[in-house]
């Protein structure tokens, strides 16, 4: 059985209502990143763990700072730029990274040839599923300012398997997050300033010009905005 085939209402989590959610966001909308993370490493930890695309390090700098044993999780899809997995060593070694590393299985076509709208399904969302198998809760570095898309991210909210998903940057300009590499000398991705705001798999990652959405070199060219890793659980109507 998969998370997503357990019941929605599972034990796990049921005290986190949704209005214990909003009120929790509330709470969190002004508090610095370093309070989010420390909030949830005290009720999930063990059972919690980081997402990381190696865009940058800014949420494993705050993270590791709260709990250095933090479970950090990089899905290799096969497809990373020589640049992401030469920032996943650089970051491994600076913060001595509790990682684990899932790899998708090499296939003989790939996937992002033949479908490539359904290739994140198939290859990414299927290594996030094995991550969170057996956690309570899970963190990513996604902020509202990277997309039109991602604009409504909370910083607490129940994912679609009925986990607790954890945004503590979601508030953060780019300007924030700027300041913060400046001033924390956290690693980040050489593409960034090589005209890739947004860092995703070769194929499907192109550079984009001075001003133009972040996001708009990922998936360019077709109606796909999201890889499907961030989807919040929608209560049936
Ligand atoms: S970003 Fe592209 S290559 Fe990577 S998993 Fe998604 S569709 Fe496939």
């Amino acid at each position: 059985m998969t998370l997503l085939d357990a019941p929605i209402n599972d034990p796990i989590n049921q005290d986190l209502s949704e209005e214990v959610i909003f009120d929790l966001n509330e709470k969190f909308e002004k508090a610095p990143a370093g309070d989010i993370v420390a909030w949830a490493v005290e009720r999930f930890h063990p059972q919690l763990c980081l997402t990381a695309s190696m865009q940058d390090a800014v949420l494993i700098d705050v993270a590791t700072k709260a709990e250095p044993a933090i479970e950090v999780v990089f899905i290799d899809t096969g497809y990373h730029f020589p640049e992401t997995l030469q920032t996943l060593e650089t970051v491994r070694h600076r913060y001595g990274l509790n990682l684990r590393i899932l790899t998708v299985p090499p296939r003989d076509v790939p996937v992002w040839q033949t479908a490539p709208l359904t290739c994140c399904a198939a290859d990414k969302v299927e290594q996030l599923e094995r991550a969170l198998m057996g956690k309570l809760a899970w963190m990513s570095g996604l902020r509202r300012q990277e997309a039109f898309s991602r604009r409504s991210a909370r910083i607490v909210s129940r994912d679609k398997r009925g986990l607790i998903k954890v945004n503590p940057l979601a508030s953060w300009t780019d300007l924030d997050v700027q300041g913060y590499i400046a001033d924390h000398d956290v690693p980040v991705n050489p593409l960034l300033t090589r005209g890739y705001p947004s860092i995703g798999c070769w194929p499907c990652t192109r550079p984009v010009e001075p001003g133009q959405d972040a996001r708009s070199g990922r998936w360019a060219g077709t109606e796909k905005t999201e890889c499907g890793l961030h989807e919040e659980y929608q209560a049936k109507k």
